[in-house]
């Protein structure tokens, strides 16, 4: 490529490695020596047994998700979680949700079709009594407790997953980990259900992960299609129906770039040296803010804005058409929040960070 590649910072479909994709290129036409594309290839071929089996295998290591949790590979994204919880999970009970931002907001009104959501906690920027678990309105009889770990809009993580159990409450906790997921270890004693969408940290859209305990397995609705009944799937090894195998192989691909930088432990530490290069430039910026409070401040999705006095909404807008030119992409803000904001999911190296601080240092300058 004559032309370095620029930094893309969308927040999915995300940037993927570049290993990865050059790789897949050179197998499109012709999958070692199998005289077949991937996507011609029939799931349930002994070639794309293959692809699937260490897929699996890769993710259960890099995760190190016990032997009692089962890996379904699925459709619908998180936004189909948002009723197949619930269809799985609730029994038609209750289920607690916590609500720190956009996605989790979205998630407790769906549940709303399934079963009874309880507003357990909802996050107050001015008053952070809500972060502490203790404080929650766990109802005794929810089925579940819903979390968003990392909310991709608003830029809101969890450092720490609660646990339930310590707080008295045995409701299993479901994590919708979409946009951090291989960005940190998931402690699994925490956790009942973890469902992520692919095309953040894992690959192409058009994949769903979730992993379960296996005894909450075996308690949908009737009327919970099979195609999304947890069990149906598990039963079936992920092949109920067919599975989005391109995407599943762009997946695999991605679990063996990930074992090459040294696994979660090795991406969380750079997720924390790059996402602390790019907020200690905010913090120290008279133009640029970010306004989560720190301890919630997501490794993964950093929302900015300039201020008023600077020039507001307008200036992002000419913040983002100039960034394009640089060779630094997809930088606006979600339509809901405005402003900007750079997603740095595992695929984004170092170097794309710092190029996003000295673009913003030379903004600054010139203002
Ligand atoms: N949950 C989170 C945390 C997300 O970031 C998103 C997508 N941005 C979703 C759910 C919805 O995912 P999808 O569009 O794949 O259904």
């Amino acid at each position: 490529m004559s032309q370095p590649r620029p930094y893309n910072f969308s927040a999915g479909p995300a940037t993927m490695p570049v290993e990865v994709l050059s790789e897949a290129a050179q197998e499109m036409l012709d999958w070692q020596g199998s005289g077949m594309g991937v996507m011609e290839m029939s799931h349930r071929g002994r070639e794309f047994t293959t692809i699937n089996e260490q897929a699996l295998q890769d993710l259960r290591e890099l995760l190190q998700v016990p032997e009692h949790f089962k890996i379904l590979w699925m459709q619908g994204g998180g936004i189909a979680q948002n009723a197949i919880v619930p269809l799985n999970l609730s029994c038609g009970d209750s289920a607690n949700f916590v609500v720190t931002g956009s996605w989790s907001q979205k998630s407790y009104q769906e549940a709303a079709k399934y079963c009874r959501p309880v507003l357990s906690a909802q996050r107050n920027p001015d008053d952070l009594e809500w972060a502490n678990p203790g404080t929650w309105h766990l109802s005794d009889t929810a089925a579940y407790t819903h979390i968003c770990s990392n909310e991709t809009i608003d830029g809101v993580e969890f450092q720490e997953l609660p646990d339930l159990l310590a707080l008295g409450h045995e409701s299993p906790l479901v994590i919708d980990c979409s946009s951090h997921i291989g960005s940190r270890s998931i402690n699994w004693n925490l956790v009942g259900c973890a469902f992520a969408g692919a095309q953040k940290n894992i690959g192409p859209a058009g994949l769903t992960v979730v992993i379960i305990r296996e005894d909450l397995l075996g308690r949908a609705l009737a009327t919970c299609p099979s195609a999304f009944n947890y069990s149906t799937v598990a039963k079936a090894n992920s092949m109920f129906n067919t599975p989005p195998t391109y995407s599943i192989y762009m997946a695999g691909k991605v679990f063996e770039w990930m074992k090459r930088q040294g696994g979660v432990a090795a991406l969380e530490q750079a997720a924390i040296a790059k996402s602390q290069l790019l907020y200690n430039f905010i913090d120290q910026s008279e133009i640029f803010y970010n306004p989560i409070d720190l301890a919630w401040r997501s490794r993964m999705n950093v929302p900015f804005f300039i201020h008023e006095r600077a020039g507001g909404q307008e200036r992002c807008n000419e913040f983002v058409y100039l960034a394009k030119s640089a060779g630094l992409l997809q930088l606006k803000g979600h339509s809901s929040v405005g402003g900007l904001r750079a997603s740095i999911y595992n695929a984004m190296p170092l170097e794309g960070v710092q190029a996003l601080v000295e673009f913003m240092r030379h903004f600054e300058a010139r203002s």
